[in-house]
């Protein structure tokens, strides 16, 4: 089973129908998983559209979209329209192909359990609170005048909750209810916020603010311990292994960034996705969009492009933890100069510098 994982959409209809869905459909992906920041947003029209139109276009490619919650969705409001219908799994079904995945939600794919956490702090919330007001203010005023001029009297509708929810983050109460109902290891992890322990290098929601939401989420990390963590949120791309338990149990923490109407200095379209795959064999692998767009360049003419760089990553993972190679005698890793297989075959030197990335 493959999973295609998107970082932050923002209801961008067009991202999704340009470069998401195709990039998904490309890889062979058997489903989407996208980690918040998703665009539920149904209190607005807008919200509606975007959810129609990409469902017909999911529906179009047999495509599922799993979406958990970031800080600008609108979730309650998701789960007050649909969260009496849940599919099998126990997702909520907002349309025929796209799925909320609800706070906490624990499930399994290919025999791997996976489990997601929706949510994070807005720094911009004083904003978000002041502009809803302003909005209700003009409302009101608009209102007043319709009455002045002897019209009958309409009602005018608050406007909290519609630009800044304020269950975007959980409670500790609620976290911890959360974690006594299933205390257990979990395979993969998917997350709006990101864990605190990991060191994304360029952060700016690293804010005291910030910090409860993410020290909740490292609580979970060294609960579950799972072999994978993807978050969104930052609108960064990034890959880190943490140590996740005090034995030698490791989890490559993998950061996406969002949709090109959001995107930050120095952003590329392959930032914000990555896929997993499930093999049969019970290994799980990873491939970011950044790695296989570094390895294109590299990659031995010829070969099918994606099971070539499936190959070169199990190769690099098998390197990066010193087991032989399946068909050579191991790696050998010089200080400097290329790594040689052990039959004397070079590494490409993009192969070098992603060795001595965080990847295992
Ligand atoms: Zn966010
Ligand atoms: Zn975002």
């Amino acid at each position: 089973m493959r999973v295609f994982i998107a970082g932050d959409t923002h209801g961008n209809t067009n991202w999704w129908l340009s470069y998401l869905l195709p990039t998904a459909k490309a890889h062979r992906a058997d489903v989407i998983v996208q980690v918040g920041d998703f665009g539920f947003w149904e209190h607005e029209p807008d919200g509606i559209t975007y959810l129609d139109r990409l469902n017909r276009e999911a529906a179009a490619q047999c495509i599922v979209i799993y979406a958990l919650h970031g800080n600008h969705d609108n979730w309650s409001d998701t789960m007050r329209r649909y969260g009496h219908d849940r599919d099998d799994d126990g997702f909520v079904r907002v349309r025929s192909h796209i799925r909320y995945i609800p706070q906490g939600h624990v499930w399994t794919w290919a025999g791997r359990s996976m489990r997601a956490f929706g949510g994070a702090y807005s720094l911009d919330k004083e904003w978000r609170i002041k502009t809803e007001r302003k909005r209700e203010a003009a409302a009101w005023s608009r209102e007043n005048e319709r009455r002045a001029a002897g019209k009958a009297p309409r009602d005018v509708p608050s406007f909290a909750d519609t630009l800044w929810f304020r269950d975007e983050e959980m409670t500790d109460q609620e976290f911890t209810e959360l974690m006594v109902a299933h205390i257990f290891t979990v395979d993969v992890v998917f997350s709006h916020d990101k864990p605190r322990g990991s060191d994304p290098g360029l952060d700016l929601k690293n804010e005291p603010a910030c910090h409860p939401n993410q020290d909740r989420l490292q609580l979970a990390l060294h609960t579950h311990r799972p072999r994978f963590w993807f978050h969104g949120h930052l609108h960064h791309a990034y890959t880190q292994t943490l140590r996740s338990g005090d034995d030698d149990t490791f989890t490559d923490v993998i950061g996406l960034s969002c949709d090109d109407a959001a995107r930050p200095r120095f952003w590329r379209p392959y930032d914000c996705w990555a896929v997993l795959d499930l093999l049969d064999d019970e290994r799980m692998v990873v491939t970011t969009g950044r790695l296989l767009e570094e390895l294109k360049a590299e990659v031995t003419p010829g070969l099918p492009a994606d099971d070539g760089l499936r190959t070169i990553t199990l190769a690099i993972m098998r390197a990066k933890r010193g087991t032989p190679h399946e068909e050579h005698d191991g790696w050998d890793l010089p200080a400097d100069g290329l790594p040689t297989c052990g039959c004397g075959e070079e590494l490409p030197g993009v192969l070098k510098a992603i060795l001595d990335g965080p990847l295992r």
